[in-house]
């Protein structure tokens, strides 16, 4: 049921962090991965071929006018089809709301919102034919919270919220299962300003009922069973991975 061979996954953002987590973890469930990402995920690579599986090295800046459709006609003509996407790749800027920029608004908003829109719109060009796709957002613990400090990153991730069910709506009767993860807190660059500050990090750490910060590493069982035929009937879903963060 969580046999994922055969199958082609795109994965943005593949070279570090939740996305390299990802990738391995479809990987290892059967997968072949085109790894999107501006740092070339030669890491990632290595650790999936060792697996046995293919992998599309595809270098896009997603912040830039959409490559969405040059980035799936190169996965189906170098891995053979298109049956997973994972919408994975972000950015944040923190400053006072007062003092925010249009550029960090637009930076943040392009990068998490925007290409995760048109990477969607053009895999399913290619899934809508075939009757089959599986389309994972990485929405946010801030697609259901304000946050502070962080105007732009909470609009994206609310916004990937939406249309994580918006896209479901429309592609759910066409055989395409459009859900999102939300990882709570988790250990990666994204988050090292708050890790580094003291107080943050123990404060988080505290209200986290697991008492741990997440490793990139507890996302991979949750894309795995969103990709698959596990979740056939899982249409517009925000799986919360977060240690119990939400149930506070
Ligand atoms: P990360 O280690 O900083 O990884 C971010 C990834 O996105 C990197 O591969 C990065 O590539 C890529 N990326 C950024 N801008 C890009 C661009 N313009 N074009 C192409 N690729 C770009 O952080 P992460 O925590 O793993 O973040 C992955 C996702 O999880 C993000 O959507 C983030 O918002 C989300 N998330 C993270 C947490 C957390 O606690 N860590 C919580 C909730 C949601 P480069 O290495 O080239 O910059």
């Amino acid at each position: 049921m969580f046999d994922l061979t055969g199958r082609v996954a795109i994965v943005t953002g593949a070279n570090t962090g939740i996305g390299q987590a990802i990738a391995i973890a479809l990987a290892a469930a059967g997968a072949d991965i085109a790894a999107v990402g501006r740092t070339p995920a030669e890491d990632t690579a290595e650790r999936i071929h060792a697996m046995g599986r293919k992998v599309g090295l595809i270098a896009a800046d997603l912040s830039r006018a959409s490559p969405a459709g040059r980035i799936v006609a190169e996965t189906v003509e170098r891995l053979g089809g298109l049956d997973i996407l994972v919408n994975n790749a972000g950015i944040i800027r923190r400053a006072d709301a007062v003092d925010f920029t249009e550029a960090d608004w637009d930076a943040v908003m392009d990068t998490n919102l925007k290409s995760a829109f048109f990477l969607s719109q053009a895999a399913a060009r290619t899934m809508l034919p075939k009757g089959r796709g599986k389309i994972i957002n990485i929405a946010s613990m801030l697609t259901f919270q304000g946050g502070i400090r962080v105007a732009s990153y909470t609009a994206a991730k609310s916004g990937i919220g939406g249309l994580t069910k918006l896209l479901a709506n429309e592609w759910a009767s066409s055989g395409i299962n459009v859900n999102a993860i939300a990882p709570g807190y988790i250990a990666t660059n994204n988050t090292r300003a708050l890790r580094d500050d003291a107080t943050r990090h123990q404060l988080i750490l505290d209200r986290i009922p697991a008492h741990r910060w997440g490793e990139p590493e507890d996302l991979g069982g949750a894309a795995v069973f969103l990709a698959s035929s596990a979740a056939d009937y899982v249409h517009g879903h925000i799986l919360a991975v977060d240690g119990g963060w939400l149930a506070r």
